[in-house]
């Protein structure tokens, strides 16, 4: 099919989903426990924005002409992988699908999606409307199942050429080795994150506080980018815990489908059980609770967002993903002490960084380790910047044109020329 015809359909197929928005913000809200107002803004807003921008680039993949020597000359052809294999993770299931489906369409690749078992629902209906977009029968093959049944089926099988893979550390390096173990398939792993919130004692305590909150209780904490180490400057630290304090006692905790609610059930059983024993962990090491600390309501994976203070370097909290509504706040003092401690970690996902000063701003952009740095914002994404970290945070990209990339294989064609001038 030529690229201007699928993405023709691919926009169709976002139309099919806006007009559907509604229905999928109660479905997406529902599996996976997210306020609906946000899940309506957020996850189903943005899904048919990566469909559109992943549309026109259908079109557009092009190759290039090659000189070589005087005896050949060569063109390069950038053609579609083959078989898809996509597994998806539970915290963001509606945009996670459309992340990695959406190149894979534009790039002429067939895929197996497999989404996760907590969460399917959104990508059953998805799948719906490719079909009355217009996508033919066998192109997307949403599978339903466990990981390690269905999930390492597809990472095993010998008929799969590449695999896009999102989810846990644990995960990702078995991916790997089930690539390995099989037809070493390329493979993309999106994982974990330990990300640091870097905040300096210039900053607009206000605009700290918030993108503290945002990066740390947003989605209730199950977000692989969440910025769970906060660093602040010695300056701040007095200023910026009076006024989190204060703005937390307005932070609503409860049922996902009442509009003034602002978190939440975590996904299940076992993710809330671990995220309390991480509580656990940070009472026990000494880790000083200043807001949260217990679940929360007397029904449901409800868990108070919970702020830490004290936290040092070494302690689990401050080591491990917790994946729940945990915030650590730690002290720093120079800007090289605070690029070490950044830097000290496995992961590799993002960072943020809060400072009116340019040339501290830089210097901390490009000494952190990270897939990303934003500077006075935090999980500020978009169809068209690249997705996907460094480390034990995995590698290669979602969004941007390097997802593209990667369900492309680069093919060189030579011919030798006779009689060549030059
Ligand atoms: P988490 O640990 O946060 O629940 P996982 O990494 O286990 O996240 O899950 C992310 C996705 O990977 C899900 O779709 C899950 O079913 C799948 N998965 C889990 N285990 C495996 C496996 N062994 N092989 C392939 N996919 C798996």
């Amino acid at each position: 099919m030529p690229g201007s015809e699928r993405g023709r359909i691919m926009m169709k197929y976002a139309d099919l989903v806006e007009q559907h928005a509604e229905e999928l913000t109660l479905l997406e809200s529902l599996d996976a426990g997210k306020p609906r107002t946000v899940t309506r803004v957020v996850d189903i807003g943005t899904s048919a924005t990566s469909l559109r921008y992943f549309a026109g680039a259908a079109d557009k993949i092009h190759g290039e002409t090659l000189k070589m020597s005087t005896q050949f000359q060569g063109h390069t052809l950038r053609e579609p992988m083959g078989v898809a294999g996509l597994i998806i993770p539970w915290n963001f299931p509606a945009i996670m699908f459309f992340c990695k489906v959406a190149p894979a369409l534009a790039a002429g690749c067939t895929m197996v999606v497999k989404p996760a078992e907590q969460t399917p629902l959104s990508a059953l209906y998805f799948a719906h409307f490719a079909k009355q977009a217009g996508v033919p029968d066998g192109v997307i093959n949403v599978i339903t199942g466990f990981g390690p049944t269905a999930g390492a089926a597809i990472a095993s099988h010998m008929d799969v050429d590449m695999v896009s893979f999102t989810g846990s550390t644990a995960v990702g390096r078995l991916i790997m080795e089930a690539s390995a173990r099989s037809n070493l398939k390329p493979v993309s792993l999106e994982l974990g994150g330990k990300s640091p919130l870097i905040i300096f004692e210039d900053a607009d305590v206000d605009l700290a506080v918030d993108l503290s909150i945002s990066a740390n209780f947003f989605n209730k904490g199950e977000a692989c980018l969440a910025a769970s180490r906060v660093y602040l400057q010695e300056g701040i630290y007095d200023r910026f815990v009076k006024k989190l304090a204060d703005r937390m006692e307005s932070w609503v905790v409860g049922d996902p489908f009442d509009p003034r609610v602002n978190q939440g059930p975590q996904v299940n059983k076992e993710q809330y059980e671990k995220v309390l024993s991480y509580i656990d962990h940070g009472k026990r090491e000494g880790a000083n609770v200043l807001t949260g600390g217990k679940p929360c309501g007397q029904r449901g994976y409800y868990i108070e967002p919970t702020v830490f203070t004290e936290v040092k370097d070494d302690m689990i909290i401050a080591k491990e993903e917790i994946f729940g509504p945990v915030m650590c706040l730690m002290k720093f003092r120079t800007v090289e002490e605070v690029i070490a401690k950044a830097n000290d970690t496995r992961y590799g996902l993002a960072a943020g960084v809060v400072t009116k000063d340019i040339d501290v701003a830089n210097r901390m952009t490009r000494s952190i380790r990270a897939g990303v740095v934003w500077v006075n914002c935090y999980f500020a994404m978009d169809a068209d910047c690249p997705f996907g970290g460094r480390k034990m945070s995995g590698f290669g990209k979602d969004a941007s044109m390097h997802a593209l990339d990667k369900f492309l294989a680069v093919k060189a064609v030579v011919t030798p020329v006779y009689d060549s001038p030059w």
